[in-house]
């Protein structure tokens, strides 16, 4: 089934469905976890709208491709233009969800080894899981987020905008520099430390700001 954007009330958002630009290493801890060396610059790649599904009462992944990591992310749903010549950022920003960036974990490190693309481990159809996205008003503050998210009732992350290496409007300055952002479009902020492989069966939940929180169980077929 096409992935369509939903808000937190259960309405269709109406905006095309667009690219995701992810961030990779945007927090110290989760770098030093994979032994990566923190970025110069934020390091950028892009999910393309093939990737979307939704996180809801179950998210579909294949079993072919080999083992599937997460990565729970802050989500920033882009609503008008941002390109190199945008003074405010955050009035740009319709709505903050959060998303899980799955990751084939073995594939990406064999990409990285031999200096290829990383698109086959991160952009395959289902990689990018989203939750409803909560409506961002004029004065709310993107500096404040905070969430969490659990597998089997177990704490596995805990994101927050304040221990970001870069924040959001930041990563929005940095990324528009070369890719525009359009309605529609998405950014995924990077991932805290804590990430690891599913299995299938594993209850998912994911919570923002003490908000809704939202569950899912992981078919890997
Ligand atoms: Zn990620």
């Amino acid at each position: 089934m096409l992935y369509k954007a939903v808000w937190d009330d259960g309405s269709i958002i109406d905006l095309p469905v667009g690219k995701a630009v992810c961030v990779g290493r945007n927090y110290v801890a989760h770098a030093q976890e994979l032994n990566n060396p923190l970025p110069d610059e934020p390091l950028l790649f892009m999910k393309p709208s093939s990737s979307f599904q939704s996180f809801d009462s179950e998210i579909k992944l294949r079993e072919d491709l080999g083992e599937h990591h997460y990565e729970a992310e802050l989500v920033i749903l882009i609503g008008s233009v941002v390109d190199r010549d945008t003074v405010c950022y955050s009035d740009a920003v319709a709505g903050v969800g959060l998303g899980l960036d799955f990751t084939l974990r073995n594939v990406q490190t064999r990409l990285k080894s031999q200096g290829l693309p990383w698109e086959r481990a991160k952009a395959y159809d289902g990689s990018c899981a989203l939750t409803p996205f909560t409506p961002v008003t004029k004065h709310h503050k993107l500096r404040d987020s905070e969430y969490r998210f659990w597998i089997n009732g177990e704490l596995k992350q805990r994101g927050d905008t304040s221990l970001m290496i870069n924040s959001i409007e930041e990563l929005m300055a940095n990324i528009t520099q070369v890719f525009s952002l359009y309605p529609g479009d998405i950014v995924m902020t990077g991932t805290p430390a804590g990430v690891g492989a599913l299995t299938h069966g594993d209850k998912l939940q994911l919570q923002h700001n003490n908000g809704v929180k939202y569950s899912s169980t992981v078919m890997i077929t």
